[in-house]
């Protein structure tokens, strides 16, 4: 039997004068994604999606885990294609297909669309008749129109009729590319990479900006970092890392400026680093994996001396969120068995025994002149490391 996936979009329907510039962007995703196992029809009618393959090696199973992860879907549905556009066909194909689920379930209901108007039975008849077919191959079920355990759909779409089970939840959130450019902040850490992924969800696409102290932090920890960027590309799509050598400037920090700030400094050289490299790269925006109180550089005094070193947005995606909410999304984008790896991280290098939770921009900056940072950033600026991660390789 030959099997489709029809998708559902998402937010893009409600996008007005936008929608077309929406839907192609997701549409072009989707292929870019699908790309790597064969070929596919793709074509959008009716705000639904129809993935037809057109190579026979194609698993239907490994087209379902990409579509999972494409931003801009709600729901997704294998589907079976009806040899022929009838109802005789389309009753002689719901029951087979979906014998499986049929068979497990107690209650159902069929729904039928027809968006082609020319079929000659109108959707309250098509849905009657397949009910009962139905009803007659699985003797056992019974109907329930409120609360069914299945729902069987059927589709009588331009070019061909469907039967469809359950729907699956796809990634939703907006397709990438329609929401500009921003550069995440990531860390080894468990919650840049959620972060990375949350303003993804949102359409936008990323580069990375990962700050590393050798010998103080190893190599290991840098491919870390890596790892995390590969598992959130998956989602994402491909990006650049840029590594940012900062030894120097942490060891500047640690012999001239104060024990307490060491922290809150470190946080705002990089967001001035950061924000250089995020205008030469086109991007807009900084990301960032804080939450408010979840350390002593997270409270809201430190938040606004580390915002204050950037002159650009910066987007905290999880300041609201608690540790466990965190926890949950990495776990589901799959980063936290890495994320939780034991390696150093700059940041735990140079941790102050005492750090300060309501500095004072003034007493920061005063502490930060002492540092005489600017040339020690334009040579960490002219040495970045360049990587480039592409979710194809894993
Ligand atoms: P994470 O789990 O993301 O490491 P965290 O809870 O450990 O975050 P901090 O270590 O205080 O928090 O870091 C706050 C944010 O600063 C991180 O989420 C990340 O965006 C950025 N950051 C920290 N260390 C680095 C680094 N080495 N390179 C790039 N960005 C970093
Ligand atoms: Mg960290």
């Amino acid at each position: 039997m030959k099997e489709i996936i029809l998708i559902k979009m998402g937010e893009i329907v409600l996008k007005g004068l936008n929608r077309r510039q929406f839907e192609d962007r997701l549409l072009k995703n989707l292929r870019g994604a699908l790309k790597p196992l064969g070929e596919f029809t793709i074509k959008s009618a009716q705000s639904t999606i129809s993935v037809i393959p057109q190579d026979d090696f194609i698993d239907l199973d490994d087209v379902c885990e990409k579509v999972r992860k494409v931003f801009g879907i709600v729901t997704y549905s294998r589907a079976a294609v009806c040899p022929e556009k009838t109802l005789e066909s389309v009753l002689e194909t719901a029951p087979e297909y979906l014998a499986d689920e049929l068979r497990r379930a107690k209650t159902f209901k069929v729904e039928a669309r027809r968006s082609d108007k020319k079929f000659p039975f109108k959707s309250p008849e098509i849905a009657r008749e397949t009910g009962g077919k139905i009803l007659s191959c699985f003797p056992h079920l019974k109907v329930d129109v409120h609360n069914p355990e299945l729902v069987v759909t059927v589709e009588i779409r331009e070019y061909a009729a469907y039967i469809r089970g359950k729907a699956l939840r796809g990634a939703g959130g907006i397709p990438i590319g329609t929401g500009g450019n921003a550069a995440i902040l990531i860390s080894g850490g468990l919650d840049s990479p959620v972060a990375a992924w949350m303003m993804a969800k949102r359409g936008v696409r990323l580069t990375a900006i990962h700050f590393a102290s050798p010998p103080y932090t190893s190599e290991r920890a840098e491919q870390k970092v890596v790892k995390l960027l590969h598992k959130v590309a998956q989602y994402s799509g491909n990006m650049t890392m840029y590594t940012v050598p900062f030894t120097e400037i942490q060891e500047t920090i640690r012999k001239k400026c104060p024990e307490e700030l060491f922290t809150i400094i470190m946080r705002r050289l990089m967001m001035k680093i950061s924000e250089r490299i995020a205008r030469d790269k086109n991007c807009s925006a900084l990301i960032t994996g804080e939450s408010l109180g979840q350390v002593a550089s997270q409270t809201i005094a430190a938040i606004a001396c580390t915002d204050a070193a950037a002159n650009m947005p910066v987007f905290r995606p999880l300041i609201g969120m608690d540790k466990q909410e965190i926890v949950d999304i990495s776990y589901m984008i799959d980063t936290y068995d890495t994320s939780i790896e034991p390696y150093e991280d700059c940041c735990t290098v140079f941790t102050p025994r005492h750090p300060r939770t309501k500095p004072t921009l003034r007493i920061v900056e005063a502490a930060e002149e002492k540092g005489e940072f600017d040339e020690m950033i334009e040579t960490a600026l002219q040495n970045l490391k360049v990587t480039y991660i592409d979710p194809r390789e894993d």
